[in-house]
Protein backbone atom coordinates (compact mmCIF):
# COMPACT_ATOMS: atom_id res chain seq x y z
CA UNK A 1 0.00 0.00 0.00
CA UNK A 2 1.17 3.67 -0.69
CA UNK A 3 2.71 5.91 2.12
CA UNK A 4 -0.19 7.69 3.70
CA UNK A 5 0.99 11.60 2.55
CA UNK A 6 -0.34 14.82 3.43
CA UNK A 7 1.01 18.07 2.31
CA UNK A 8 0.28 20.95 5.07
CA UNK A 9 2.46 24.09 3.54
CA UNK A 10 1.58 25.26 0.23
CA UNK A 11 0.49 28.97 -1.32
CA UNK A 12 -2.41 29.35 -3.70
CA UNK A 13 -3.30 32.22 -6.25
CA UNK A 14 -5.02 33.98 -3.06
CA UNK A 15 -1.46 35.16 -1.54
CA UNK A 16 2.07 33.99 -2.95
CA UNK A 17 1.45 30.80 -4.70
CA UNK A 18 0.64 30.66 -8.97
CA UNK A 19 -2.17 27.89 -8.83
CA UNK A 20 -5.63 28.39 -7.49
CA UNK A 21 -6.98 26.33 -4.86
CA UNK A 22 -8.43 23.81 -6.83
CA UNK A 23 -5.77 23.53 -8.57
CA UNK A 24 -4.14 22.52 -5.86
CA UNK A 25 -6.32 20.10 -5.05
CA UNK A 26 -6.10 18.56 -8.35
CA UNK A 27 -2.38 18.37 -8.10
CA UNK A 28 -2.62 16.70 -4.58
CA UNK A 29 -4.79 14.08 -5.87
CA UNK A 30 -2.48 13.73 -9.15
CA UNK A 31 1.01 13.15 -6.76
CA UNK A 32 -1.06 10.98 -4.39
CA UNK A 33 -1.99 13.10 -1.47
CA UNK A 34 -4.31 11.91 0.98
CA UNK A 35 -4.35 14.87 3.42
CA UNK A 36 -3.70 18.86 2.19
CA UNK A 37 -3.62 22.30 4.36
CA UNK A 38 -3.52 25.24 2.08
CA UNK A 39 -1.30 27.88 4.00
CA UNK A 40 -1.45 31.40 2.07
CA UNK A 41 -0.11 34.13 4.54
CA UNK A 42 -2.49 35.77 6.26
CA UNK A 43 -6.24 34.47 4.43
CA UNK A 44 -7.47 31.70 4.93
CA UNK A 45 -9.94 32.56 2.10
CA UNK A 46 -8.74 29.61 -0.50
CA UNK A 47 -9.65 27.09 2.08
CA UNK A 48 -13.31 29.07 1.90
CA UNK A 49 -13.46 29.12 -1.38
CA UNK A 50 -13.32 25.47 -1.90
CA UNK A 51 -16.17 24.49 0.77
CA UNK A 52 -18.56 26.81 -0.88
CA UNK A 53 -17.51 24.58 -4.09
CA UNK A 54 -17.01 21.46 -2.90
CA UNK A 55 -15.05 19.89 -6.10
CA UNK A 56 -15.86 15.87 -5.49
CA UNK A 57 -12.89 15.61 -3.16
CA UNK A 58 -11.76 12.53 -2.03
CA UNK A 59 -8.88 14.40 -0.41
CA UNK A 60 -8.89 15.74 3.74
CA UNK A 61 -8.51 19.65 3.10
CA UNK A 62 -7.73 21.21 6.55
CA UNK A 63 -8.33 25.12 6.71
CA UNK A 64 -4.53 26.26 7.38
CA UNK A 65 -2.75 30.14 7.68
CA UNK A 66 0.87 30.80 7.80
CA UNK A 67 1.61 34.18 9.96
CA UNK A 68 4.61 36.63 9.30
CA UNK A 69 5.37 37.41 13.02
CA UNK A 70 8.55 38.32 15.07
CA UNK A 71 10.54 37.43 18.17
CA UNK A 72 12.93 39.41 19.37
CA UNK A 73 13.69 41.10 16.07
CA UNK A 74 13.84 37.83 14.08
CA UNK A 75 11.06 37.13 11.31
CA UNK A 76 9.62 33.97 12.80
CA UNK A 77 6.52 32.03 10.54
CA UNK A 78 3.69 30.40 12.37
CA UNK A 79 1.26 27.56 10.54
CA UNK A 80 -2.33 27.87 11.93
CA UNK A 81 -4.90 24.71 11.45
CA UNK A 82 -7.65 23.29 12.16
CA UNK A 83 -9.42 27.12 13.80
CA UNK A 84 -12.69 27.35 13.59
CA UNK A 85 -13.40 28.76 9.83
CA UNK A 86 -16.17 30.76 11.05
CA UNK A 87 -14.37 32.52 14.01
CA UNK A 88 -15.13 36.37 12.58
CA UNK A 89 -11.80 37.16 14.76
CA UNK A 90 -9.76 35.50 13.36
CA UNK A 91 -11.01 36.15 9.71
CA UNK A 92 -10.27 40.40 11.37
CA UNK A 93 -7.41 39.24 12.62
CA UNK A 94 -5.43 38.05 9.08
CA UNK A 95 -7.89 40.93 7.21
CA UNK A 96 -5.49 43.86 9.51
CA UNK A 97 -2.13 42.03 8.73
CA UNK A 98 -3.17 42.16 4.69
CA UNK A 99 -4.31 45.66 5.01
CA UNK A 100 -0.48 46.65 6.73
CA UNK A 101 0.61 44.27 4.19
CA UNK A 102 -0.40 46.63 1.26
CA UNK A 103 1.15 49.65 3.22
CA UNK A 104 4.57 47.67 3.55
CA UNK A 105 4.32 46.88 -0.19
CA UNK A 106 3.84 50.82 -0.71
CA UNK A 107 6.94 51.76 1.24
CA UNK A 108 8.69 48.76 -0.72
CA UNK A 109 8.04 50.80 -3.96
CA UNK A 110 9.15 54.01 -2.81
CA UNK A 111 12.46 52.24 -2.01
CA UNK A 112 12.46 50.81 -5.53
CA UNK A 113 12.06 54.67 -7.15
CA UNK A 114 15.10 55.60 -5.65
CA UNK A 115 16.70 52.81 -7.53
CA UNK A 116 14.66 54.17 -10.76
CA UNK A 117 12.33 50.92 -10.75
CA UNK A 118 9.15 51.92 -10.90
CA UNK A 119 6.51 50.07 -10.45
CA UNK A 120 2.66 50.94 -9.36
CA UNK A 121 0.60 48.36 -6.94
CA UNK A 122 -1.79 48.05 -9.91
CA UNK A 123 0.52 46.38 -11.76
CA UNK A 124 0.10 43.36 -9.20
CA UNK A 125 -2.97 44.07 -7.27
CA UNK A 126 -5.39 42.26 -9.15
CA UNK A 127 -7.69 38.74 -9.97
CA UNK A 128 -8.68 36.45 -6.79
CA UNK A 129 -5.66 37.01 -4.81
CA UNK A 130 -6.40 38.65 -1.18
CA UNK A 131 -2.66 39.11 0.33
CA UNK A 132 0.38 40.39 -1.50
CA UNK A 133 3.75 40.52 -0.78
CA UNK A 134 6.98 40.71 -1.82
CA UNK A 135 7.05 37.73 -4.80
CA UNK A 136 3.81 39.84 -6.19
CA UNK A 137 6.91 42.59 -6.96
CA UNK A 138 9.18 40.79 -7.90
CA UNK A 139 7.53 39.42 -10.61
CA UNK A 140 6.51 42.80 -11.53
CA UNK A 141 10.26 43.86 -11.71
CA UNK A 142 11.16 40.99 -13.65
CA UNK A 143 8.23 41.43 -16.74
CA UNK A 144 9.35 45.40 -16.57
CA UNK A 145 13.43 43.47 -17.60
CA UNK A 146 14.44 45.42 -14.47
CA UNK A 147 16.06 42.12 -12.98
CA UNK A 148 16.37 38.95 -14.94
CA UNK A 149 15.02 36.67 -12.25
CA UNK A 150 12.73 36.38 -8.54
CA UNK A 151 15.84 35.11 -7.29
CA UNK A 152 17.45 38.22 -8.43
CA UNK A 153 15.00 40.47 -7.35
CA UNK A 154 15.44 39.31 -3.33
CA UNK A 155 19.27 38.64 -3.39
CA UNK A 156 19.90 42.07 -4.64
CA UNK A 157 16.66 44.71 -3.59
CA UNK A 158 14.00 42.81 -1.29
CA UNK A 159 15.39 40.42 0.48
CA UNK A 160 15.74 40.63 4.18
CA UNK A 161 18.98 43.02 4.73
CA UNK A 162 18.80 44.15 1.13
CA UNK A 163 18.78 48.19 0.15
CA UNK A 164 14.51 48.36 -0.77
CA UNK A 165 13.90 45.51 1.95
CA UNK A 166 11.18 46.68 4.67
CA UNK A 167 9.88 44.51 7.80
CA UNK A 168 6.64 46.45 7.88
CA UNK A 169 4.40 45.73 10.73
CA UNK A 170 4.25 42.14 12.99
CA UNK A 171 2.55 40.33 15.05
CA UNK A 172 4.66 39.18 18.03
CA UNK A 173 4.58 35.51 17.98
CA UNK A 174 2.46 35.07 21.16
CA UNK A 175 0.30 37.59 19.93
CA UNK A 176 0.03 34.80 16.68
CA UNK A 177 -0.38 32.06 19.12
CA UNK A 178 -2.82 33.98 21.02
CA UNK A 179 -4.92 34.51 17.85
CA UNK A 180 -4.71 30.83 16.78
CA UNK A 181 -5.71 29.38 20.25
CA UNK A 182 -8.86 32.14 19.92
CA UNK A 183 -9.99 30.61 16.68
CA UNK A 184 -9.50 27.23 18.70
CA UNK A 185 -7.13 26.43 15.98
CA UNK A 186 -2.96 24.28 16.40
CA UNK A 187 0.19 26.34 16.23
CA UNK A 188 3.08 25.11 14.74
CA UNK A 189 6.47 27.06 14.30
CA UNK A 190 7.05 26.89 10.33
CA UNK A 191 10.55 25.84 8.94
CA UNK A 192 12.14 26.19 12.07
CA UNK A 193 15.50 25.33 10.39
CA UNK A 194 16.13 28.56 8.88
CA UNK A 195 16.10 29.65 12.65
CA UNK A 196 20.00 30.15 13.13
CA UNK A 197 19.70 32.11 16.71
CA UNK A 198 19.70 29.51 19.24
CA UNK A 199 18.25 31.79 21.60
CA UNK A 200 15.01 32.56 19.48
CA UNK A 201 14.79 28.65 19.27
CA UNK A 202 15.11 28.34 22.92
CA UNK A 203 12.52 30.99 23.32
CA UNK A 204 10.05 29.67 21.37
CA UNK A 205 10.32 26.52 22.73
CA UNK A 206 9.07 27.86 25.80
CA UNK A 207 5.64 29.36 24.10
CA UNK A 208 2.15 27.46 23.63
CA UNK A 209 3.03 25.76 20.54
CA UNK A 210 1.32 22.85 19.49
CA UNK A 211 3.46 21.50 16.79
CA UNK A 212 6.44 22.13 15.01
CA UNK A 213 7.49 21.96 11.46
CA UNK A 214 9.72 18.55 11.52
CA UNK A 215 9.73 17.98 7.47
CA UNK A 216 10.07 20.68 5.16
CA UNK A 217 11.08 20.53 1.58
CA UNK A 218 14.75 22.22 1.88
CA UNK A 219 16.20 19.73 4.26
CA UNK A 220 18.11 16.92 4.95
CA UNK A 221 17.18 13.90 6.56
CA UNK A 222 19.73 14.43 9.41
CA UNK A 223 18.11 18.01 9.82
CA UNK A 224 14.97 16.40 10.23
CA UNK A 225 16.42 14.73 12.89
CA UNK A 226 17.24 17.68 15.18
CA UNK A 227 13.94 18.82 14.98
CA UNK A 228 11.88 15.34 15.49
CA UNK A 229 14.03 14.74 19.34
CA UNK A 230 13.34 18.43 19.94
CA UNK A 231 9.62 17.95 18.76
CA UNK A 232 9.59 14.45 21.18
CA UNK A 233 10.99 16.14 24.16
CA UNK A 234 8.65 19.25 24.47
CA UNK A 235 5.56 16.59 22.99
CA UNK A 236 5.12 18.63 19.72
CA UNK A 237 2.88 17.34 16.92
CA UNK A 238 5.38 16.80 14.28
CA UNK A 239 4.01 18.55 10.61
CA UNK A 240 5.30 18.71 7.32
CA UNK A 241 4.99 20.04 4.42
CA UNK A 242 6.54 21.57 0.87
CA UNK A 243 5.93 25.56 1.14
CA UNK A 244 4.53 24.61 -2.73
CA UNK A 245 4.26 27.97 -4.22
CA UNK A 246 4.11 26.58 -7.96
CA UNK A 247 5.86 28.33 -11.21
CA UNK A 248 6.84 31.78 -8.56
CA UNK A 249 9.25 29.33 -6.93
CA UNK A 250 10.54 26.66 -8.95
CA UNK A 251 12.24 23.42 -7.90
CA UNK A 252 10.23 22.37 -5.31
CA UNK A 253 6.82 19.78 -5.97
CA UNK A 254 3.52 19.04 -4.23
CA UNK A 255 3.73 16.80 -1.75
CA UNK A 256 7.36 16.46 -1.75
CA UNK A 257 7.65 16.88 2.28
CA UNK A 258 4.24 15.76 3.77
CA UNK A 259 2.74 14.66 7.38
CA UNK A 260 2.33 11.24 8.24
CA UNK A 261 -0.86 9.74 9.15
CA UNK A 262 -0.47 9.60 12.32
CA UNK A 263 -0.06 13.30 12.85
CA UNK A 264 -2.47 14.03 10.23
CA UNK A 265 -5.63 12.38 12.43
CA UNK A 266 -4.81 14.26 15.20
CA UNK A 267 -5.04 17.68 13.41
CA UNK A 268 -8.17 16.13 11.54
CA UNK A 269 -9.62 14.91 14.94
CA UNK A 270 -9.76 18.58 16.11
CA UNK A 271 -10.82 20.15 13.39
CA UNK A 272 -13.50 17.73 13.66
CA UNK A 273 -14.30 18.76 17.31
CA UNK A 274 -14.23 22.37 16.27
CA UNK A 275 -16.08 22.83 13.51
CA UNK A 276 -18.30 19.28 12.38
CA UNK A 277 -19.99 21.21 8.90
CA UNK A 278 -16.99 21.85 8.00
CA UNK A 279 -14.96 18.69 8.79
CA UNK A 280 -17.97 16.81 7.20
CA UNK A 281 -17.50 18.26 3.94
CA UNK A 282 -14.38 15.95 3.44
CA UNK A 283 -15.43 12.85 5.08
CA UNK A 284 -15.70 10.90 2.54
CA UNK A 285 -12.39 10.81 2.00
P1 LIG B 1 6.59 38.51 2.31
O1 LIG B 1 5.44 37.69 2.80
O2 LIG B 1 6.16 39.68 1.52
O3 LIG B 1 7.58 38.85 3.40
O4 LIG B 1 7.38 37.57 1.31
C1 LIG B 1 7.80 36.32 1.78
C2 LIG B 1 7.72 35.31 0.67
O5 LIG B 1 8.70 35.65 -0.32
C3 LIG B 1 8.06 33.91 1.11
O6 LIG B 1 6.95 33.20 1.56
C4 LIG B 1 8.60 33.30 -0.17
O7 LIG B 1 7.50 32.89 -0.94
C5 LIG B 1 9.24 34.47 -0.89
N1 LIG B 1 10.70 34.58 -0.73
C6 LIG B 1 11.38 34.90 0.38
N2 LIG B 1 12.71 34.94 0.13
C7 LIG B 1 12.85 34.61 -1.18
C8 LIG B 1 13.98 34.47 -2.06
N3 LIG B 1 15.23 34.69 -1.63
N4 LIG B 1 13.74 34.12 -3.34
C9 LIG B 1 12.49 33.90 -3.78
N5 LIG B 1 11.39 34.02 -3.01
C10 LIG B 1 11.57 34.37 -1.73
FE1 LIG C 1 5.19 32.72 0.27
FE1 LIG D 1 7.25 30.74 5.57
ZN1 LIG E 1 5.07 29.30 3.24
Amino acid sequence: MDEFRADLHCHSSFSDGTLTPFELVDLSKKNGLKGLSITDHDTFEGYLALTKNTPSLDLVVLPGVELSCTQDEQDVHILGYSFDPDSLFFQDFCSLHRKQRIERNKIILEKLKKYDMIVDESDFMKNDTQSYGRPHIAQVLVKKGYVKSIQEAFKKYIGEGKPCYEKGQKWDVQEGIDAIHKARGLAVIAHPHFINRRRIIKQLLELPFDGIEVYYSRFSYSEHDKWQKIAREKNLAMTGGSDFHGSIKPGIQLGCSYTNEETFLILKNHFFEVAPTYAKKFQNA
